[in-house]
C-alpha cells in the first residue's frame, strides 16, 4: 500500500480551490463567507450543500454528507484515499511524495487525525442544523434572538443545539457507519 506524505496533503490543502473543484459537479453561489449549491450526493431543488473555503470542508444539511475536499473527490469519483490525493495533486500541480518505513516495507497511512476532523465537522454541522432548521431548536433560537445574537454570527461560528437525549449523538453517528470503537 502506498503512503502519501502529510507534507503533500498539507500542500494540496493550501493550494486547492475547493469551490473550483466542487464547481465542476454543481453550480455554487456565495453567501457570506460560504458557498452553497444543490447537493451532488442527493436529489434536491433548493441548495443545502455548503462549503467553507478556509477549511476546505463541505457539509450537506439535506443528507448529512460531509468531509474534506479529499473525501469529496473520493465519494464523487469512487476513488481510494491515495487515488483521490493523486487526482487533486494533478489539479493543483503538487508533486506527490510517498513515504515508506526505513526498511522499505510500507505501512498504511495513519489518517486518524483526518477522520477525527471530519467527525468533528459532521457533529458540529448536525448540531447547527438542529438549532437552525428543526422544531427541537426553536427554544434555543428564541433564546439567541433574545440575546441579540445575529444569524450571521450563528452561521459563522456554527452555533448548534444538542438534543437532551444523551444517546442521540451515538445512535446518529452509528447510523452513518462510524464504528463505535472510533467514537
Ligand atoms: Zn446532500
Amino acid at each position: 500500500m502506498k503512503r502519501i506524505s502529510s507534507a503533500t496533503i498539507d500542500e494540496i490543502n493550501k493550494r486547492v480551490n475547493m469551490v473550483e473543484i466542487v464547481g465542476e459537479y454543481t453550480r455554487l453561489e456565495q453567501r457570506g463567507s460560504n458557498w452553497w449549491g444543490c447537493c451532488p450526493f442527493h436529489n434536491e431543488k433548493t441548495p443545502s450543500f455548503n462549503i467553507t473555503p478556509e477549511s476546505n470542508l463541505f457539509y450537506c444539511f439535506g443528507c448529512g454528507q460531509s468531509g474534506s475536499v479529499i473525501t469529496f473527490i473520493m465519494e464523487m469519483e469512487k476513488l481510494s484515499f491515495v487515488e483521490a490525493v493523486e487526482t487533486l495533486a494533478r489539479k493543483t500541480g503538487v508533486e506527490v511524495i510517498y513515504e515508506g518505513t526505513p526498511d522499505g516495507t510500507e505501512t498504511p497511512r495513519d489518517n486518524t487525525r483526518e477522520l477525527l476532523m471530519e467527525l468533528y465537522s459532521r457533529v458540529a454541522g448536525s448540531f447547527h442544523y438542529i438549532l437552525d432548521k428543526t422544531p427541537q431548536g426553536e427554544k434555543a433560537r428564541r433564546y439567541l434572538e433574545s440575546r441579540k445574537v445575529a444569524p450571521e454570527i450563528i452561521e459563522k461560528f456554527q452555533l448548534g443545539f444538542a438534543p437532551e437525549d444523551r444517546r442521540w449523538l451515538f445512535q446518529f453517528l452509528k447510523k452513518k457507519d462510524i464504528l463505535p470503537n472510533f467514537l
